[in-house]
């Protein structure tokens, strides 16, 4: 029986640590095919990478609503602003 090395990609979370190594097929041939693979299940993988796992633990939650646009300012309790220059 020959034995021969192999590489493969696992993706983990950049919050808790864990790896995809439980969930489906845990062996991927390429970095794009683990991250589709995360995105598949149910995991957060951002433009610049961060991947976050699908736990929904208050450390969790925090790091996605960290990459959420801030909350939109009230001038008038339930009215959003105009964002009307005040110059002219
Ligand atoms: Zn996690």
């Amino acid at each position: 029986m020959p034995i021969s090395p192999r590489t493969f990609h696992v993706v983990t979370c950049d919050v808790c640590g864990n790896d995809d190594m439980d969930d489906l097929i845990p062996l991927h041939d390429s970095p794009a095919e683990a991250a589709a693979s995360a995105r598949h299940i149910g995991w957060l993988i951002t433009a610049d990478h961060m991947v976050i796992c699908r736990a929904t633990d208050e450390e969790h939650r925090t790091a996605v609503d960290a990459l959420l646009p801030p909350a939109p300012r009230f001038e008038v309790e339930g009215q959003l602003s105009l964002h009307l220059d005040s110059t002219t």
